[in-house]
């Protein structure tokens, strides 16, 4: 992916390429925005155009230095990702020891520090007096879709550059145009994954129509629902399920004030909407939109998901 291929983050792209043709690229930056937009992609594309060895203030794609950096095999790039766990002192001494090399092959050595909030505050404040004096030909850029939670100092040193989500209908447009999806599949990508790209381009292709209209079929319109396992493999799979019934009550909650069925996430299942939309009152899609919320809370803290289920299950099956 270039920087010309970037859908949606024209303003934010623009900052970073006009800081590019400007070589004024240095220290640290802060990319921030929702997470599952593409933050950590842009991140790659700016490593890339900086190192690239044939483009002009963007990646080429096909030389040697972008080839490696795609497949995060390059010497000169970074990326610290440690998921949902702490960032710890450890890896920030490692990227210290690092940054002050001149880079091996590339003309830029960056750093990627996915989740950067995850910092502990040790880790946050070695951090701080590197991006203080940062070494010549160096990038540091941290990706956070909270940073609120960084230390201010840290987000004082850095230059931010801010991402959001792309228009529901632009997104839409853009996975039927430039991704090759149906009409059906873009609708509800782009509205389930609240125009966020990342995610949309991630759930493609792991079946989520069927899933969410399993979902819907055998637990929100069945009577009892199946009974939900509660291994802990199966945490992420019941969070989407939550995320599906939460999609299916937003659509009936805006049946209800009237607004245009386009805007449905579960547009090709709006005749089941129309008809269960009676049962429920603006109290009870209310209560149960809640008891989703709580779930997904209750889940992080590894409280029984069985458990979880049956409560959202006595909301839908009432009577
Ligand atoms: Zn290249």
């Amino acid at each position: 992916m270039s920087f010309k291929n970037i859908q949606g983050h024209a303003q934010s792209v623009g900052i970073l390429k006009r800081y590019l043709e400007d070589s004024r690229l240095s220290g640290g930056y802060l990319f921030t925005g929702p997470e599952g937009i593409g933050k950590k992609l842009i991140a790659l594309t700016l490593a890339k155009a900086v190192n690239c060895s044939k483009g002009k203030f963007d990646s080429c794609d096909t030389c040697v230095s972008c080839g490696k950096i795609d497949r995060l095999d390059h010497p000169d790039v970074h990326l610290i990702a440690t998921g949902d766990d702490e960032i710890k002192i450890e890896s920030i001494r490692q990227l210290q020891r690092d940054i002050s090399f001149r880079p091996y092959e590339g003309k830029v050595k960056v750093f990627l520090i996915d989740n950067a909030h995850k910092l502990t505050a040790d880790a946050a404040n070695c951090l701080l007096k590197i991006i203080e004096e940062p070494p010549k030909q160096s990038l540091v850029i941290l990706i956070s879709d909270r940073p609120a939670l960084l230390i201010r100092t840290i987000v004082s040193r850095c230059k931010t550059v801010k991402f959001s989500s792309m228009p529901r209908k632009s997104l839409e447009e853009v996975l039927s145009a430039s991704h090759g999806l149906d009409a059906g599949m873009s609708h509800f990508l782009a509205y389930f994954s609240e125009g966020r790209l990342g995610s949309a381009l991630r759930l493609k292709d792991t079946g989520i129509v069927q899933k969410k209209n399993e979902c819907i079929d055998k637990f929100i319109l069945s009577d009892s629902g199946l009974l939900e396992r509660s291994s802990k493999q199966e945490r992420q799979e019941l969070k989407q399920k939550l995320g599906i019934i939460a999609s299916w009550f937003r659509d009936m909650y805006l049946l209800k004030i009237g607004m245009p069925h386009q805007e449905l996430i579960n547009l090709d299942r709006k005749d089941e909407l129309l008809r269960s939309m009676p049962k429920f009152t603006f109290g009870e899609i209310d209560d149960i939109m809640q008891s989703v919320t709580d779930a997904v809370l209750y889940l992080d803290q590894n409280i029984n998901s069985k458990l979880v289920m049956q409560t959202i299950g006595a909301q839908l099956w009432k009577g």
